[in-house]
């Protein structure tokens, strides 16, 4: 069985600030997703950066750079964060780079072919300042509504370039019934349903009055949002018949946040059927983050810095983290307690003492060498155990995927209370011990293959010290047999732990 390659995207990131823990915690997402999906066959991870729009142009202008400048100043950042969390794309999109930009131009051009994009105008009260139009209805006495502008509205009629995205309800609302699964979780495909049955104007995709942006022929500037979703496809060099599209698209996964739904299930499905294409497999929104049940902001000062808990942790300990404790696609509520709780527990005492008791017993009574040994009794329970942890990948349900992995931790651990090898050699009973300390090497190779999209730093040192060389790889069906390990393997344990115990600090974010 050879899987179709496998293509998931994260939203790309929005560059007016720094980067921020729930951006990391969409991109490890990506990043299990592809690395499991690499070990099984081949995939492709896309990720970026937004770097148009009136925002961008309004924070570059306010550090008193041209755009492109300021841009250039921010996109190291993400891409330091990235590595930081040990999160390996295939590539890297910059909205600003030529590649995108000449392939938007590309795109309206067949989009105004097709029909589906027409002149149309844009008429409304329109504040200068904020570049924004507004409702008569929200002006305050006449003036900008914007508490921190408040200026003078002026009454702007200008032509724009429109999307018929109305003539696509019809089908969206098939789709939808047919295809129930394909916006997840739950509550997102109801709330993007109900916005369907509640009727869908048509899409202003130019701005004339803009110039930070993808130029459009004729003047005025790609709407930001039109130009941002595009990168998902320009990436693949589908303009220029690229074999990465034909190998990769439609997306298998795009996860995405919940705020930025409308966009990816009504907007872009629509977009891809007027140029012909496919809409993505699966949108996943998942959940806002939280500090300890508060929003996190910077006026709270509660923003956990990404570079500082990485630093205190460790990349590993926090991807087990943010996918183990909430389920993905909830609100999570992130506690530096609850992070010491599990990487004392679940990490240290289950795994990393596991790793280090079985080697340890190896050493002392095998001087290090992996036996031989003809018992099958105890591997056998674990047959189903790969496809179970498969089957919650493929759902986005990571935390029954390391829920899964960790009931082989248990049984590592439950079976040198249970085998005492410790007696089994005072007693001379060499070929149980064989069979005993077989099983726990066995066990660590497992858990090896199944860490390595989760934990890939922990997933390999587990595996030197197996001393088995390079990294855990190959298709989990031909590598999770158990008994692969040759016996006569020589290992090569590490004194140090996997993950040395962490107190209890003061205050996180002061
Ligand atoms: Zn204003």
């Amino acid at each position: 069985m050879s899987e179709r390659a496998f293509y998931v995207t994260t939203p790309i990131y929005y560059i007016s600030g720094n980067p921020h823990l729930g951006h990391a915690y969409t991109s490890i997402a990506a990043d299990v997703l592809a690395r499991y999906h690499r070990t099984q066959g081949d995939a492709f991870f896309l990720t970026g950066t937004d770097e148009h729009g009136g925002k961008v142009a309004a924070a570059a202008a306010a550090a008193g750079l041209h755009p492109a400048a300021w841009t250039d100043t921010l996109v190291p950042k993400w891409q330091a964060l990235l590595a930081r969390y040990d999160v390996q794309y295939d590539d890297f999109i910059r909205t600003t780079e030529p590649r995108h930009v000449e392939a938007c131009v590309e795109v309206f051009e067949r989009l105004k072919a097709s029909g589906d994009v027409y002149l149309g105008t844009y008429e409304g009260w329109y504040c200068t300042n904020d570049e924004t139009f507004w409702l008569e209805s929200k002006l305050l006495d006449g003036r900008c509504p914007n508490p921190e502008c408040r200026r003078q509205v002026q009454w702007l009629s200008e032509d724009d370039w429109f999307f018929a995205l109305s003539k696509y309800r019809d089908r969206l609302l098939a789709y939808y019934r047919d295809h129930p699964r394909w916006v997840r979780p739950e509550r997102a495909y109801n709330e993007m349903m109900a916005t369907l049955e509640g009727g869908l104007d048509d899409l202003c995709i130019s701005r004339l009055g803009l110039e930070w942006g993808v130029p459009l022929p004729g003047g005025g500037v790609m709407y930001v949002w039109l130009d941002a979703l595009l990168n998902y496809i320009t990436a693949l060099d589908y303009t220029r018949g690229g074999v990465r599209f034909e190998r990769y698209w439609p997306a298998n996964v795009q996860l995405i946040g919940k705020e930025i739904a409308r966009f990816h299930t009504i907007i872009w499905p629509a977009v891809l059927w007027a140029l012909g294409l496919p809409a993505p497999e699966l949108v996943f929104a998942h959940g806002w983050m939280t500090f300890e049940g508060e929003k996190m902001s910077k006026s709270l000062g509660n923003v956990v810095d990404p570079f500082a808990a990485a630093q205190r942790f460790g990349a590993d300990t926090l991807r087990y983290f943010l996918l183990r404790e909430a389920p993905f696609g909830s609100d999570f509520s992130f506690s530096e307690e609850k992070m010491r709780v599990r990487r004392n527990g679940d990490l240290g005492n289950d795994l990393g003492n596991l790793v280090k008791r079985s080697l340890a017993m190896l050493v002392r009574y095998r001087d290090g060498v992996v036996p031989a040994s003809s018992e099958q009794s105890f591997g056998a329970r674990f047959d189903g155990l790969g496809a179970r942890v498969a089957t919650a990948l493929d759902a986005l349900d990571f935390r029954a995927a390391l829920e899964t992995i960790w009931e082989l931790v248990a049984a590592l651990n439950r079976t040198i209370d249970e085998r005492k090898p410790w007696e089994l050699f005072k007693r001379g009973d060499g070929e149980t011990l064989d069979a005993a300390l077989y099983d726990l090497c066995e066990g660590l190779r497992w858990l090896a293959h199944l860490l390595t999209p989760f934990m890939p730093g922990t997933a390999t040192m587990i595996w030197q010290q197996l001393g088995l060389g390079g990294t855990a790889r190959g298709p989990w069906r031909d590598e999770l047999v158990w008994g692969r390990l040759a016996s006569g393997t020589r290992t090569n344990p590490s004194d140090a732990p996997l993950f040395p115990r962490m107190d209890a600090v003061v205050s996180a974010t002061a």
